[in-house]
């Protein structure tokens, strides 16, 4: 392939991955926007393996790598569960970073690619290659924490080292020291020890980045890991000199930074000191570890009795969470919404911008079981309307949904918006059991007079409304 139609090849391929991009800001234009990528990524692919900067000797390389890649990826995809998504989302970004990293190194060590670059050419090749390790390797480790954290494997709990902000100042300054040690070295194995030193120190800070942040703080840390891995592509691109990977890793960077600001408004943190990492515990204690003890005495209430109340509503709003999405319980929700809607019942969905475990969770498994988009509503569209509501639903959520972010200024949360269904005439909680959420704290929302619980796996209780409302 000339060189010329790889490089049209590329433009399309921009051009359709902005276009994946405009599909998937709306559920209704999501699948469109899926294709628009899947396409944009097989034109991409092409026009690299058979574009002008692979040699006949490579192709074996580059299909022994595809198949074994292509394996794992088809695997992963087979057997990962719905609720599985974000952390293997996780693994992936770290695999960016990693990459990153890795052709860093490559392109230092090869002799042939240092070879191509005199003079200013050759400090910027250089720059680019520092930089290029740096983000890589942060992205490396917080990603594989944060994939530890999602999965269960680390525990929530912030890691709060004595003067972290000063430990990641005295990192930064050394990393801009040996990068000017790295500019000046002689020759490879001379900048060899500055290049190490630098990346030890980065992939250190991404463990104590995510490490050091508080459980319900993380979507945070995965949308602005997602955007640290578009940084790291976009590195990789400079440093193997594709354009394509620079605008796709220019693309996901900015738009994960976008997602970043978007939910550190939605949490109420501040989005600078989410960049310095460590933050997330300034405004209240660290979630104790080994569970909270239950304060206080809860009503329970059974499925029957809850149809009946539904029943008897005007007004309803779900509020799902991430137990609904381990239940799987989305079809049942919408069964139940359709009878009651028919009932005369007005139903609506109040949606938190962090519920589940990846940003979107609960608007694609809604969309999933073909709720209609005009009755799902984000929380703030419907935060006031709780006083004028019959039942507050609450499917397997609980941080979300937990009063102390808004009345115990010492509580992990303080100061995340929260749904406040409290407010409504009835509000009924479903989950397993009296276990905390993700944060790992207590919610006195379940001892309030007004507040029911529906005790047991979510479908299971459902199907039991279900059951009782058509009856
Ligand atoms: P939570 O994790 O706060 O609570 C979920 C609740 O669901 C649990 O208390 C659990 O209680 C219950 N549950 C689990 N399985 C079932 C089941 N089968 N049937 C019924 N209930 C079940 O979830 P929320 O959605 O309320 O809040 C999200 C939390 O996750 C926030 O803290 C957020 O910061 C964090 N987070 C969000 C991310 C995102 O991008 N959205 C990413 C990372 C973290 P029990 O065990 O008693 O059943």
């Amino acid at each position: 392939m000339s060189a010329t139609l790889a490089t049209a090849s590329y433009i399309g391929a921009t051009i359709l991955f902005i276009l994946s991009l405009g599909g998937l800001s709306n559920p209704e234009s999501s699948r469109r926007g899926n294709l628009y990528g899947m396409i944009g990524m097989t034109i991409a692919v092409l026009a690299t393996v058979f574009g002008p900067n692979v040699t006949a000797a490579g192709y074996a390389w580059i299909i022994a790598a595809m198949v074994v890649g292509g394996s794992v990826g088809l695997y992963a995809a087979r057997v990962v569960r719905m609720t599985q998504m974000p952390e293997l989302v996780a693994l992936m970004h770290s695999l960016v970073g990693l990459a990153a990293m890795l052709v860093g190194f490559a392109n230092y060590i090869d002799p042939a690619a240092s070879a191509e670059f005199v003079g200013a050419a050759k400090s910027i090749h250089e720059m680019e290659i520092y930089i290029g390790i740096l983000i890589g390797s942060v992205t490396f480790t917080g990603s594989v924490i944060a994939f530890g954290k999602l999965s269960g494997k680390i525990g929530g709990k912030t890691l709060l080292l004595p003067g972290r902000h000063w430990l990641n100042l005295a990192g930064l300054l050394v990393v801009i020291w040996f990068g000017r040690e790295f500019l000046q070295a002689e020759s490879i194995a001379d900048g060899m020890t500055p290049l190490i030193v630098m990346t030890v120190i980065a992939l250190l800070f991404g463990v104590h980045m995510v490490m050091a942040i508080g459980g319900a703080d993380m979507p945070v840390v995965i949308s602005m890991l997602n955007s640290y891995s578009g940084w790291a592509a976009a590195a990789t691109g400079f440093m193997l000199s594709n354009d394509l990977l620079i605008v796709v890793g220019a693309l996901v960077g900015s738009s994960g930074a976008i997602l970043s600001y978007i939910m550190c408004r939605a949490m109420n943190r501040n989005f600078f000191s989410v960049i310095a990492g460590g933050f997330g515990s300034d405004g209240g204690a660290p979630a104790p570890t080994g569970g909270v003890q239950p304060a206080g005495e809860v009503n329970p209430i059974l499925a029957a009795e809850t149809a009946e109340l539904l029943r008897e509503s005007k007004n309803v709003i779900i509020v799902p969470g991430y137990g609904m999405a381990v239940a799987q319980a989305q079809h049942t929700v919408y069964e139940i919404t359709k009878v009651l809607r028919e009932k005369g019942v007005n139903v609506r969905f109040g949606i938190h911008p962090v519920a589940g475990r990846m940003p979107g969770h609960m608007n694609v498994l809604l969309a999933e079981a073909k709720v209609p988009y005009d009755i799902v509503l984000e929380m703030d569209e419907l935060n006031e309307d709780f006083p004028d509501t019959d039942v507050a639903m609450i499917i397997g959520a609980n941080d979300i949904v937990n009063p102390a972010a808004e009345e115990d200024p010492s509580s992990p949360i303080a100061g995340m918006p929260v749904l406040q269904v409290w407010k409504a005439k009835t509000s009924i909680v479903m989950k397993r059991s009296m276990a905390t959420g993700y944060a790992g704290v207590d919610n006195p929302l379940f001892y309030k007079d007004n507040n029911r619980m529906l005790f047991g796996d979510a479908k299971k209780m459902l199907d039991e409304v279900l059951t009782a409302l058509k009856a």
